[in-house]
């Protein structure tokens, strides 16, 4: 990788008392780029996402933008440019859609002076160009909102901060196939803005086809990573996530 790296993770463990569930795992994620973790339920792909983002404490080493964050809080992380988008999709249900992007830029902005406030404004234009349907439905409760409107909502929220890292816990959960394909279109259109998206997913199809490289996450070990095009046809991934072994076209037959 020639670029200094947006996101440097070294050994890192991580442990639910004297269970292991992250065990010696090292990632890198260029400026721009979209990476996935890919794994079976409970390799520790969540447990890994939450350390980086400084939720669950950890061993080894984080640099975010070349610079060691191990020592910083959930809160300065995310000022820094780190955003998580969890799995529990943490919206406010009460809240409209519009009310619920501009809790997202409250965070960054509260320590803002004034001249500055007017920032979000078009941050919101910029959120409602990337999902439109986001602004259709900005008045909307967000608690009524379809599951793939509030992974759309979730997303525009992060976005509200001006990352440069998102961070995505499976965003396809429970979601149709053709939602899931427009999420990932506009993860993949994010490149060209710069931000670099960190993709904990176990779809693995969907990921890797958005992705520029990839991480297999087994029992909180990495075994497997490569230009995302290659994992794809690695036939242990094949066999494996992509559901195109031998064994399934025998059953299929
Ligand atoms: P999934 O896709 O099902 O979310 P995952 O790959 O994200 O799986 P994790 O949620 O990170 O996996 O879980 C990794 C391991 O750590 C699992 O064995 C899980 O049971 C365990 N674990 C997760 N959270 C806790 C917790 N709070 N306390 C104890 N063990 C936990």
């Amino acid at each position: 990788m020639m670029q200094t790296p947006i996101l440097t993770v070294e050994a890192m463990r991580v442990c639910y008392g004297k269970v292991e569930a992250v065990s010696g795992v090292s990632i890198k994620v260029a400026p721009g780029s979209i990476v996935s973790v890919i794994g079976p339920n409970g390799a520790g792909k969540s447990t890994l996402l939450n350390a980086i983002a400084g939720m669950l404490p950890s061993q080894g080493r984080v640099s975010y933008d070349g610079l060691a964050i191990d020592d910083m809080e959930v809160e300065e992380r995310v000022q820094a440019g780190m955003a998580l988008v969890p799995e529990t999709r943490e919206l406010f249900a009460d809240m409209s859609v519009q009310d619920n992007l501009l809790l997202g830029s409250f965070r960054r902005y509260r320590q803002r002076r004034r001249a500055e406030d007017r920032d979000y404004l078009s941050q919101l234009e910029w959120v409602y160009q990337l999902f439109p349907r986001l602004h259709e439905r900005r008045l909307q409760a967000a608690g009524t909102m379809s599951g793939g409107e509030r992974q759309m909502l979730a997303i525009g929220r992060a976005l509200m901060g001006k990352p440069r890292l998102l961070m995505l816990d499976e965003p396809s959960l429970g979601l149709a196939p053709l939602i899931v394909k427009e999420i990932f279109n506009i993860i993949s259109g994010l490149r060209a803005t710069g931000v670099a998206t960190l993709l904990i997913e176990q779809n693995a199809r969907a990921a890797l086809q958005v992705s520029d490289y990839g991480y297999v996450i087994e029992t909180g070990n990495l075994v497997l990573e490569g230009a995302a095009p290659a994992l794809a046809c690695d036939p242990r991934v094949i066999e494996t996530y992509l559901g195109m072994g031998k064994g399934r076209h025998v059953q299929a037959a």
